[in-house]
């Protein structure tokens, strides 16, 4: 047997690694070339049957039928969207756990002092969504029959009239905030995990008001089980010809429309980014997806904006656009 020179066992070493480190190249570029080999989880940070789950039951459907595998749909709700964000951040970066989430994103990372992760830098993004206009509702047997006379009734009745939303940083949280500081009024707020369980406790009279997505008011505000008072959107909606605009209604400069991504954790492989990005975009062109979005008020992200540089430059904007406006009104979250 031959004894081997320190020099050639270096240069063994040396061409081992060199070959493992090709290897193990390759058989990523092959693993990313077949992606997606299972299952994708797309979380909802709220609960299920509420705007948010909506739309992404809808994208995840279209992306199952392009991606030839299941993009399954789960619930993490709770800390108005926080939790979910949270649980994808801290996911495996494989392409195979993604988050659909909307502008509470942005506003949670100024609302929270302590979040589980760095908003910025925990995600990778693949792109814009939807931005969804928001409706002012209440219970069907509540007073009032227009915005003027919700106001009136919320002003004089303030310590027992009841907001729900889905917790901080949730959309229905922020436009319930805007309400009471449009109006100069404190209400007493209630939390849910989603709006779709504070939708159900809204059409059985346990909480008063809600300012909540068209994505999930529709089919009760058209079903007269809730009361409409007005739309956030600069115009009136085509759905919703009779329904005027909050400004029309008495409250100058109230305007929200809540934009939704999909982002994917920091370090998911670009190859994955690129299928998952091709295939919302074909997602946001599925005449089923566009006939539905149409009916809930709102339209799907051009293909310009369905992309991870539209989606990153969107949230950098937003965090900078809602910190100063946090930051006045001093209400923030642990
Ligand atoms: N998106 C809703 C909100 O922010 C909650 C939900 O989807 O259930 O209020």
């Amino acid at each position: 047997m031959s004894i081997m020179s320190r020099e050639d066992i270096m240069t063994r070493i040396t061409s081992l690694l060199a070959a493992t480190t090709l290897a193990a190249t390759l058989f990523a570029g092959v693993a990313q070339a077949d992606y997606p080999e299972r299952t994708i989880t797309m979380v909802v940070p709220f609960a299920a049957g509420g705007p948010t789950d909506t739309v992404a039951r809808l994208v995840a459907e279209s992306m199952s039928k392009d991606l030839g595998q299941q993009v399954i749909v789960e619930n993490v709700g709770g800390a108005g969207g926080t939790l979910g964000a949270g649980r994808v951040a801290s996911a495996d970066a494989d392409g195979y756990t993604v988050l659909l989430h909307h502008i509470g994103m942005a506003t949670s990372a100024t609302l929270y002092r302590k979040l589980a992760y760095d908003t910025l830098n925990a995600f990778d993004y693949v792109g814009l969504v939807t931005e969804v206009p928001m409706t002012i509702v209440a219970r069907k047997d509540l007073e009032p029959t227009d915005l003027k006379g919700l106001v009136d009734y919320a002003k004089a009745n303030k310590d027992t009239v009841t907001v729900a939303n889905a917790g901080i940083g949730a959309a229905s949280h922020l436009c319930g905030m805007l309400f009471m500081s449009a109006i100069e009024t404190p209400l007493v707020t209630v939390p849910y995990k989603g709006t779709g369980p504070a939708m159900t406790d809204l059409l059985g009279g346990q909480v008063d008001i809600m300012c909540d997505q068209t994505t999930n008011t529709t089919k009760q505000i058209q079903g007269g089980t809730i009361k409409a008072f007005a739309v956030t959107s600069p115009a009136r909606l085509d759905i919703f010809p009779d329904l005027p605009t909050a400004v029309e209604g008495g409250l100058p400069g109230f305007e929200v429309g809540i934009w939704h991504g999909v982002y994917t954790p920091k370090g998911t492989p670009p190859e994955a980014i690129a299928k998952l990005e091709s295939s919302l975009q074909k997602a946001l062109k599925d005449q089923n997806v566009v006939a539905r979005f149409a009916e809930l008020g709102t339209k799907p992200s051009s293909e310009a904006d369905a992309t991870p540089a539209a989606l990153k430059a969107k949230l950098e904007g937003e965090i900078a656009r809602w910190k100063p406006i946090i930051e006045k009104a001093g209400q923030y979250a642990d």
